[in-house]
């Protein structure tokens, strides 16, 4: 497989993360990007694992030394995605995943154009939103996982409007509505966008 720049989208509760847990479990070549934010941890959440939990202040040094990738901010808190860990995997032959909102897979879709056409990064950029069915279908997983109440759940819906408008802006949409079949279809767009046919 060539080395792959995944950049992965979706409004919460799309069932982004499963979809994600199961390629890089079916996918040891791909290295997940781990962000940093500024948000707290979370239930079992680790610091270099799961991110880098940065305060705010470091948050913006980091960003101030162009550190990132891309950065944007998300339901109040900022997170980023830090460019060395990626170019030291693309050196390596790995591919990156990023799970990343539609503002950074923005910046980075555009960082990505202006590279020369070789370019690895440039060569191995896939794009992939991955949506619900419908704002209802979410709207009830959003309750049935019990997670969040409701105002959380009425921010998130009003976010995942914003999002859907964006979806169009990446080259795979994947609609999440049977989680094999929306899996079968990520994995296929990832075979073939890893098929290496320069010749
Ligand atoms: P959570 O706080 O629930 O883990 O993530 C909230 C949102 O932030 C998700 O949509 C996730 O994709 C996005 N996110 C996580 N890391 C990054 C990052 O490094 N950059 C950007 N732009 N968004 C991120």
């Amino acid at each position: 497989m060539k080395p792959l720049l995944i950049v992965v989208s979706a409004p919460s509760g799309a069932g982004k993360t499963t979809l994600c847990d199961r390629l890089l479990l079916d996918y040891p070549e791909i290295t997940y990007s781990v962000s940093c934010t500024t948000r707290e941890p979370r239930g079992e959440e680790e610091d270099g694992v799961d991110y880098y939990f940065l305060t705010a202040a470091e948050f913006a040094r980091r960003a101030a030394a162009r550190d990132f990738l891309e950065h944007a901010q998300v339901h109040g808190f900022h997170y980023g995605t830090l460019k060395d860990p990626v170019y030291e995997a693309f050196a390596e032959g790995q591919s990156v995943l990023m799970d990343i909102d539609v503002a950074g897979a923005a910046q980075v879709r555009e960082h990505v154009a202006g590279l020369p056409p070789d370019d690895p990064m440039r060569r191995g950029f896939v794009d992939i939103f991955i949506m619900p069915p419908s704002m209802e279908a979410l709207e009830a997983r959003l309750h049935g996982r019990g997670e969040d109440d409701e105002a959380v759940i009425a921010t998130r819906l009003r976010n995942a409007a914003q999002e859907m408008a964006c979806a169009n802006a990446f080259r795979y949409r994947v609609v999440n509505d049977d989680l094999a079949v929306a899996y079968k279809e990520l994995r296929a767009i990832v075979d073939t966008a890893g098929e290496d046919n320069r010749g």
